[in-house]
Protein backbone atom coordinates (compact mmCIF):
# COMPACT_ATOMS: atom_id res chain seq x y z
CA UNK A 1 0.00 0.00 0.00
CA UNK A 2 1.39 3.34 -0.83
CA UNK A 3 1.52 6.45 1.38
CA UNK A 4 -1.16 8.37 -0.75
CA UNK A 5 -3.33 5.45 -0.23
CA UNK A 6 -3.48 4.84 3.40
CA UNK A 7 -5.90 7.92 4.03
CA UNK A 8 -8.25 6.82 1.46
CA UNK A 9 -8.42 3.36 2.79
CA UNK A 10 -8.61 4.39 6.31
CA UNK A 11 -11.36 6.70 5.03
CA UNK A 12 -13.19 3.77 3.41
CA UNK A 13 -12.53 1.66 6.68
CA UNK A 14 -14.08 4.10 8.91
CA UNK A 15 -16.68 5.01 6.78
CA UNK A 16 -17.70 1.16 6.25
CA UNK A 17 -17.79 0.92 10.36
CA UNK A 18 -19.89 3.54 10.65
CA UNK A 19 -22.00 1.82 7.95
CA UNK A 20 -22.01 -1.47 10.15
CA UNK A 21 -22.53 0.39 13.17
CA UNK A 22 -25.58 2.41 12.21
CA UNK A 23 -27.22 -1.04 11.08
CA UNK A 24 -26.66 -1.79 14.69
CA UNK A 25 -23.98 -4.03 14.77
CA UNK A 26 -21.59 -3.10 17.65
CA UNK A 27 -18.28 -5.62 17.21
CA UNK A 28 -16.97 -7.77 14.60
CA UNK A 29 -16.00 -10.92 15.27
CA UNK A 30 -13.01 -12.41 13.66
CA UNK A 31 -11.58 -15.98 13.52
CA UNK A 32 -8.20 -15.03 15.89
CA UNK A 33 -11.16 -14.07 17.99
CA UNK A 34 -10.03 -10.83 18.04
CA UNK A 35 -13.31 -8.71 17.91
CA UNK A 36 -13.25 -4.61 17.52
CA UNK A 37 -15.85 -3.14 19.15
CA UNK A 38 -17.85 -0.56 17.57
CA UNK A 39 -17.93 2.68 19.51
CA UNK A 40 -21.16 4.26 20.30
CA UNK A 41 -22.12 8.00 19.44
CA UNK A 42 -19.04 8.41 17.55
CA UNK A 43 -17.58 7.84 14.22
CA UNK A 44 -13.84 8.12 14.64
CA UNK A 45 -12.34 5.02 13.90
CA UNK A 46 -9.53 5.79 16.64
CA UNK A 47 -12.39 5.21 19.31
CA UNK A 48 -12.66 1.45 18.61
CA UNK A 49 -11.00 -0.64 21.32
CA UNK A 50 -9.93 -4.34 20.25
CA UNK A 51 -10.99 -6.69 22.70
CA UNK A 52 -10.06 -10.55 22.74
CA UNK A 53 -13.19 -11.95 24.05
CA UNK A 54 -14.38 -15.23 22.17
CA UNK A 55 -17.98 -14.89 21.59
CA UNK A 56 -20.23 -16.99 19.46
CA UNK A 57 -19.62 -15.98 16.14
CA UNK A 58 -21.81 -13.67 14.68
CA UNK A 59 -24.70 -14.44 12.45
CA UNK A 60 -24.46 -12.49 9.12
CA UNK A 61 -26.79 -9.95 9.24
CA UNK A 62 -28.20 -8.99 5.62
CA UNK A 63 -27.38 -5.51 5.52
CA UNK A 64 -29.18 -3.59 2.51
CA UNK A 65 -32.63 -5.57 2.68
CA UNK A 66 -34.25 -3.47 5.37
CA UNK A 67 -34.96 0.54 5.48
CA UNK A 68 -33.11 1.80 7.60
CA UNK A 69 -34.46 3.24 10.94
CA UNK A 70 -32.55 6.90 10.41
CA UNK A 71 -34.69 9.60 8.50
CA UNK A 72 -33.68 12.65 5.86
CA UNK A 73 -35.14 14.72 8.70
CA UNK A 74 -33.11 13.22 11.56
CA UNK A 75 -29.81 13.40 9.25
CA UNK A 76 -30.22 17.06 8.62
CA UNK A 77 -31.08 17.56 12.42
CA UNK A 78 -27.92 16.36 12.93
CA UNK A 79 -25.72 17.78 11.16
CA UNK A 80 -26.92 21.26 12.75
CA UNK A 81 -25.33 25.02 11.56
CA UNK A 82 -22.38 22.40 10.61
CA UNK A 83 -18.43 23.84 11.70
CA UNK A 84 -17.03 20.77 11.35
CA UNK A 85 -14.64 21.72 8.93
CA UNK A 86 -13.69 25.66 7.90
CA UNK A 87 -16.14 25.83 5.14
CA UNK A 88 -18.49 27.19 7.39
CA UNK A 89 -16.64 29.98 7.38
CA UNK A 90 -17.52 31.58 3.97
CA UNK A 91 -20.76 29.98 3.57
CA UNK A 92 -24.20 31.39 3.14
CA UNK A 93 -26.78 28.52 3.37
CA UNK A 94 -26.03 24.32 4.28
CA UNK A 95 -27.17 22.86 0.97
CA UNK A 96 -28.24 19.58 2.36
CA UNK A 97 -29.78 17.97 -1.01
CA UNK A 98 -33.20 18.57 -2.44
CA UNK A 99 -35.82 16.40 -3.88
CA UNK A 100 -37.73 13.14 -2.62
CA UNK A 101 -36.39 11.15 0.03
CA UNK A 102 -38.16 8.04 -1.07
CA UNK A 103 -36.90 8.57 -4.34
CA UNK A 104 -35.43 5.21 -6.43
CA UNK A 105 -32.53 7.67 -7.90
CA UNK A 106 -29.98 9.56 -5.90
CA UNK A 107 -27.61 11.59 -7.79
CA UNK A 108 -24.59 12.89 -6.15
CA UNK A 109 -22.35 15.75 -7.51
CA UNK A 110 -19.11 18.10 -5.64
CA UNK A 111 -20.37 20.95 -3.74
CA UNK A 112 -22.52 23.88 -4.17
CA UNK A 113 -21.58 27.14 -6.43
CA UNK A 114 -22.16 30.16 -6.09
CA UNK A 115 -26.19 29.97 -6.62
CA UNK A 116 -26.47 27.15 -4.79
CA UNK A 117 -25.40 28.80 -1.29
CA UNK A 118 -27.16 31.66 -2.31
CA UNK A 119 -30.26 29.93 -2.58
CA UNK A 120 -29.92 26.51 -0.06
CA UNK A 121 -30.49 23.83 -2.98
CA UNK A 122 -28.28 21.75 -5.50
CA UNK A 123 -27.89 22.06 -8.75
CA UNK A 124 -29.46 25.59 -9.33
CA UNK A 125 -26.87 27.08 -11.34
CA UNK A 126 -25.86 26.48 -14.79
CA UNK A 127 -25.14 23.00 -14.41
CA UNK A 128 -28.36 22.30 -12.22
CA UNK A 129 -29.97 23.82 -15.46
CA UNK A 130 -28.49 20.77 -17.43
CA UNK A 131 -28.42 18.26 -14.71
CA UNK A 132 -32.43 19.19 -15.10
CA UNK A 133 -32.20 19.16 -18.43
CA UNK A 134 -30.51 15.65 -18.14
CA UNK A 135 -33.47 14.24 -15.83
CA UNK A 136 -36.88 16.02 -17.38
CA UNK A 137 -36.02 15.57 -20.99
CA UNK A 138 -33.43 13.03 -21.44
CA UNK A 139 -34.68 10.51 -18.63
CA UNK A 140 -38.04 11.38 -18.60
CA UNK A 141 -38.24 12.00 -14.93
CA UNK A 142 -39.51 14.56 -12.91
CA UNK A 143 -36.10 15.80 -10.71
CA UNK A 144 -38.13 16.80 -7.60
CA UNK A 145 -40.51 13.43 -7.79
CA UNK A 146 -38.39 10.98 -9.11
CA UNK A 147 -34.95 12.39 -7.46
CA UNK A 148 -33.13 13.35 -4.72
CA UNK A 149 -29.78 15.47 -5.17
CA UNK A 150 -26.98 16.13 -2.92
CA UNK A 151 -23.20 16.60 -2.48
CA UNK A 152 -20.61 15.69 -1.08
CA UNK A 153 -19.38 18.76 0.66
CA UNK A 154 -22.89 20.40 1.84
CA UNK A 155 -21.15 24.30 1.64
CA UNK A 156 -19.61 26.02 -1.04
CA UNK A 157 -15.78 26.29 -1.42
CA UNK A 158 -14.66 29.75 -1.50
CA UNK A 159 -14.42 30.80 -5.52
CA UNK A 160 -15.64 27.25 -6.42
CA UNK A 161 -12.45 25.58 -5.43
CA UNK A 162 -12.17 21.54 -5.41
CA UNK A 163 -12.93 20.16 -1.98
CA UNK A 164 -10.04 19.74 0.00
CA UNK A 165 -9.89 15.99 1.66
CA UNK A 166 -10.58 17.13 4.94
CA UNK A 167 -13.52 18.67 4.05
CA UNK A 168 -14.75 15.93 2.33
CA UNK A 169 -13.91 13.68 4.89
CA UNK A 170 -15.88 15.91 7.67
CA UNK A 171 -18.66 16.36 5.51
CA UNK A 172 -19.26 12.10 4.45
CA UNK A 173 -20.33 11.04 7.51
CA UNK A 174 -23.55 12.78 6.32
CA UNK A 175 -23.30 11.36 2.61
CA UNK A 176 -23.17 8.24 3.86
CA UNK A 177 -26.61 8.44 6.29
CA UNK A 178 -28.69 10.53 3.38
CA UNK A 179 -27.89 7.61 1.41
CA UNK A 180 -28.40 5.29 3.99
CA UNK A 181 -31.98 7.01 4.85
CA UNK A 182 -32.71 6.96 1.24
CA UNK A 183 -31.61 3.60 -0.05
CA UNK A 184 -32.41 4.17 -3.58
CA UNK A 185 -32.28 1.42 -6.17
CA UNK A 186 -29.40 3.30 -8.31
CA UNK A 187 -26.99 6.56 -7.22
CA UNK A 188 -25.42 8.12 -9.78
CA UNK A 189 -21.95 9.98 -9.20
CA UNK A 190 -21.84 13.14 -10.89
CA UNK A 191 -17.64 13.75 -12.14
CA UNK A 192 -14.60 12.41 -10.57
CA UNK A 193 -15.03 13.46 -6.98
CA UNK A 194 -18.11 12.69 -6.40
CA UNK A 195 -17.13 9.19 -8.38
CA UNK A 196 -13.76 9.35 -6.25
CA UNK A 197 -15.26 9.99 -2.75
CA UNK A 198 -18.55 7.36 -3.06
CA UNK A 199 -15.44 4.28 -4.15
CA UNK A 200 -13.33 5.43 -1.59
CA UNK A 201 -9.83 5.38 -3.97
CA UNK A 202 -8.87 7.88 -7.08
CA UNK A 203 -11.37 7.50 -10.20
CA UNK A 204 -10.05 8.20 -13.53
CA UNK A 205 -13.50 9.00 -14.29
CA UNK A 206 -13.18 9.78 -18.25
CA UNK A 207 -12.44 5.96 -18.12
CA UNK A 208 -14.71 4.50 -15.66
CA UNK A 209 -17.59 6.56 -16.47
CA UNK A 210 -20.22 4.15 -17.63
CA UNK A 211 -19.57 1.13 -15.83
CA UNK A 212 -21.80 -0.03 -12.40
CA UNK A 213 -19.82 0.09 -9.71
CA UNK A 214 -21.40 -0.74 -6.25
CA UNK A 215 -21.99 1.50 -2.69
CA UNK A 216 -23.16 -0.13 0.10
CA UNK A 217 -24.61 -2.82 -2.02
CA UNK A 218 -26.44 -0.14 -4.15
CA UNK A 219 -25.47 -0.06 -7.95
CA UNK A 220 -23.42 2.91 -8.69
CA UNK A 221 -22.96 4.71 -12.38
CA UNK A 222 -20.28 6.66 -12.66
CA UNK A 223 -20.77 9.75 -15.16
CA UNK A 224 -19.46 13.20 -16.28
CA UNK A 225 -20.17 16.44 -14.03
CA UNK A 226 -22.64 18.65 -15.96
CA UNK A 227 -20.29 21.57 -15.64
CA UNK A 228 -17.85 19.81 -17.66
CA UNK A 229 -20.68 18.49 -20.25
CA UNK A 230 -21.28 22.24 -20.31
CA UNK A 231 -17.47 22.88 -20.88
CA UNK A 232 -16.71 20.58 -23.38
CA UNK A 233 -20.05 20.68 -25.39
CA UNK A 234 -19.29 17.40 -27.70
CA UNK A 235 -21.69 15.28 -29.19
CA UNK A 236 -19.12 12.67 -27.60
CA UNK A 237 -19.66 13.32 -24.29
CA UNK A 238 -23.56 14.28 -24.58
CA UNK A 239 -24.34 10.58 -26.48
CA UNK A 240 -21.64 9.28 -23.31
CA UNK A 241 -24.18 10.56 -20.19
CA UNK A 242 -27.13 10.20 -22.47
CA UNK A 243 -25.85 6.05 -22.56
CA UNK A 244 -25.15 6.16 -19.22
CA UNK A 245 -28.55 7.88 -18.01
CA UNK A 246 -30.00 4.64 -20.04
CA UNK A 247 -28.32 2.17 -18.26
CA UNK A 248 -29.83 3.68 -15.47
CA UNK A 249 -32.93 3.60 -16.83
CA UNK A 250 -32.98 0.14 -17.38
CA UNK A 251 -32.01 -0.56 -13.72
CA UNK A 252 -34.18 1.82 -12.55
CA UNK A 253 -37.12 -1.00 -14.16
CA UNK A 254 -35.33 -4.14 -13.04
N1 LIG B 1 -22.07 21.53 -8.86
C1 LIG B 1 -22.18 20.57 -7.95
O1 LIG B 1 -21.40 19.61 -7.92
N2 LIG B 1 -23.16 20.67 -7.07
C2 LIG B 1 -24.03 21.66 -7.04
O2 LIG B 1 -24.90 21.65 -6.18
C3 LIG B 1 -23.91 22.63 -8.04
C4 LIG B 1 -22.93 22.57 -8.93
Amino acid sequence: MSIQERPILLRNLRNYLTFLKDYGFSEIPSESGVTLKLPSGTNKLSHCSVGTDKRPEMKAKKIVTTKPNISIEEVREELGDCTRCDLYKNRKTIVFGSGNPHADLVFVGEGPGADEDEQGFPFVGRAGKKLTEIIEKGMNLNREEDTYICNIVKCRPPNNRDPKPDEIEACNPFLIKQLQAIRPKAIVALGKPAASTLLGRTVPIMKERGSWHEYEGIPLMLTLHPAYLLRAYTLENRRNVMNDMNKVLAKLKK
